[in-house]
């Protein structure tokens, strides 16, 4: 679905920017403009230099610059892409979103969008029934007694929303029957089961029993899934919801809708690997830290974390599988262009028992000392029982070149080999040259494997479908935005200067633009002024949001704040008037460049071929040019 412009307006109009940025960063202030620590994880904020306004809908950090509107706030923050942004804040404020239209071809998966947003109800309401449980059970009780032993405060029940199934064949089904929630909906997200399959009027039965549960969310809150601990001796300790179209393990990652904002904070991801570790270490005061759900680290969540932070610290179990799933996860980390620290907890303790026996401040600064998960994988992994042979030299540059072949940072690889040459005890040249060897002689492997035409590039898995489809959308909301990349300073302050001073603008408008237009040297900013004026001109009642409005449209938003930093000193008397100076200046700085590139041509024609009107038009630039130096 292409939204139109008034669509995009009406999201824009029923969603705050103070509201939503306020659940970034605390925003203080009086009047209009509010200030806050800049909320941007690339930007670490001492004191408050992030300003957002109330009535134009903008944000602004005088500190790193970024600024815009509530969609490239998020897509900024949140790595949405400009449709995700229109489509959740939509859904936050209520607002259906438009039917495709006629003959216009439906956007990939929106056909099974409804199928979904229904699952995602089914979900919600089975998370609702199942913590109300949970809060409803006596302190005496099984669950409750559990909770108490592990350390599970009410506030950290709430926080995950954590529930109960009780041990009850029907529990769930009363309650979906009686809110007459559709059952097959609730097998699709394997809630419950029909005793016996396709048998009409065969009664269902409830899937999770007895366990304490765990409902997974997306980042942007929806229940995707569910995860169920037993609470009696069941052989399956863990019970997950299996993949369902609304849920897929490998691109979740547990607790993030919660812990994101500490993630971002403190510019770093723990990783562990069950919810019951992520949130004791959660409860224990780490809370910036996530959970894979029982399946190995996959380049999905690589891309999801990379939204928050480019810091990941494994923290693994202690066995054997938990030291290869870190070297499995390594390459993706590394491929994802993220910086990997790894932590293994002793004595074969997962992190809550360790929390349990050292204290969570004994956990901390391990974490905090957590070393290059290369470097732990060399020394525990590749180099385990090495005594110093040249056979073993080349076996260990091998095991380790798996995860050195797809690296994008060089620098950190330059490093890497650095260390294998000082603990292997050999030349570095001799390291680089064997990682190479090795790269080259598995491109030849697959290259056998491969059929010729379709044979991918190194380190790359095509895309899914499903991806391929996500990505053409992307790029294609890319795609029409109007690029003001590489717009010269002057023109970039004209225009946002415009924006924010509404008598400027009618001047600019009743006077007529077309001079204006004329002598701007960068199409995109060009094609925004005309849209500016063109939609001053068909609302100028509402000049407030104009540059909210247009904030959408072009692929760097901050153009449109940029003047904020240079008015900035300017008192409320003087705003007016110093603007109308700046503009001043800037457009006769524009003028001039644009007479002088004329002149330039100008002078390149005549040198080939000088007409009189050529001259006369030569003569004519430069005693405007001339005049405009007088000015
Ligand atoms: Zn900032």
């Amino acid at each position: 679905v292409r939204f139109t412009q008034d669509f995009i307006d009406k999201v824009r109009d029923a969603n705050n920017i103070v509201e939503i940025i306020g659940q970034y960063t605390e925003l203080k202030g009086a009047g209009a403009r509010l200030m806050g620590r800049c909320p941007f994880p690339d930007h670490n904020d001492k004191s408050p230099s992030f300003s957002v306004t109330e009535d134009n809908q903008l944000y602004f950090c005088y500190g790193c610059k970024k600024g815009g509107n509530v969609f490239t706030f998020l897509e900024t923050y949140n790595g949405m892409s400009f449709p995700e942004s229109v489509e959740f804040l939509a859904k936050r404020a209520g607002l259906p979103l438009p039917e495709p239209e006629e003959g216009q071809a439906r956007a990939p998966g929106s056909s099974n969008r409804d199928q979904k947003e229904l699952l995602l109800k089914v979900n919600k309401a089975a998370g609702i029934f199942f913590h109300q449980n949970l809060k409803a059970q006596p302190t005496e009780s099984v669950v409750k007694k559990y909770l108490i032993k592990r350390g599970l405060t009410d506030e950290t029940v709430e926080k995950f929303r954590l529930g109960f199934a009780a041990d009850d064949w029907q529990g769930l089904v009363r309650h979906f029957q009686s809110r007459k929630v559709p059952f097959d909906l609730a097998e699709t997200v394997a809630l419950i089961k029909q005793k016996r399959a396709g048998v009409k009027g065969d009664s269902h039965f409830d899937l999770f029993r007895n366990r304490l549960m765990f409902p997974i969310f997306s980042p942007t809150g929806d229940v995707v899934g569910f995860g169920g601990r037993t609470l009696g001796d069941d052989m399956a300790k863990y019970l997950n919801s299996p993949e369902s179209p609304v849920f897929h393990k490998g691109r979740v990652l547990y607790g993030l809708h919660e812990t994101g904002k500490f993630i971002r904070a403190q510019d770093e991801a723990i990783v562990v690997e069950g919810y019951m570790d992520a949130i004791s270490l959660y409860a224990a005061g780490i809370k910036n830290v996530v959970a894979i759900l029982g399946t190995a680290f996959t380049a999905d969540h690589a891309k999801l974390l990379k939204r928050y932070t480019l810091n990941v610290k494994m923290l693994l179990d202690g066995d054997e599988a938990g030291i290869t799933g870190a070297e499995r996860s390594l390459p993706i980390l590394l491929e994802g262009g993220l910086m990997a620290k790894g932590f293994v907890l002793p004595d074969k303790l997962d992190p809550d028992d360790f929390v349990k026996a050292n204290g969570a401040e004994k956990l901390k600064a391990e974490v905090e000392r957590a070393p290059e998960l290369f470097t732990l994988l060399l020394m525990r992994r590749w180099m385990q029982g090495y005594k110093g042979s040249p056979s073993e030299k080349v076996r260990v540059v091998e095991e380790a070149s798996i995860a050195l072949r797809v690296m994008k940072n060089r620098q950190l690889m330059d490093l890497y080999l650095l260390e294998m040459a000082r603990q292997l005890d050999v030349d570095i040249s001799w390291v680089r040259r064997a990682v190479t060897q090795s790269v080259q002689t598995e491109q030849a492997r697959l290259s056998k494997l491969l059929p010729k035409a379709e044979s991918p590039q190194r380190g790359q898995v095509g895309p899914t479908e499903e991806e391929s489809a996500s990505i053409k959308m992307a790029s294609s909301a890319e795609f029409n935005k109007v690029s003001v990349k590489g717009a010269p300073r002057d023109e970039a302050f004209i225009l946002s200067l415009l924006l924010h001073n509404e008598t400027l603008m009618r001047e600019l408008q009743e006077a007529g633009p077309e001079e204006v237009l004329g002598i701007l040297s960068h199409d995109g900013v060009r094609q925004l002024l005309v849209m500016a004026l063109e939609r001053y001109g068909q609302r100028p009642d509402s000049f407030d949001t104009l540059a909210a409005s247009l904030a959408s449209q072009l692929d760097q938003p901050n153009i449109i704040t940029c003047s904020l930093e240079l008015t900035r000193a300017m008192g409320d008397d003087a705003r007016e008037e110093g603007q109308r100076k700046l503009m001043g200046d800037y457009l006769n700085a524009i003028r001039k460049r644009f007479l002088q590139n004329q002149a330039k041509a100008l002078a390149n024609q005549i040198r080939d071929q000088a007409t009189p009107e050529t001259l006369e038009q030569f003569m004519n630039i430069q005693r405007d040019r001339l005049s405009l130096t007088r000015d």
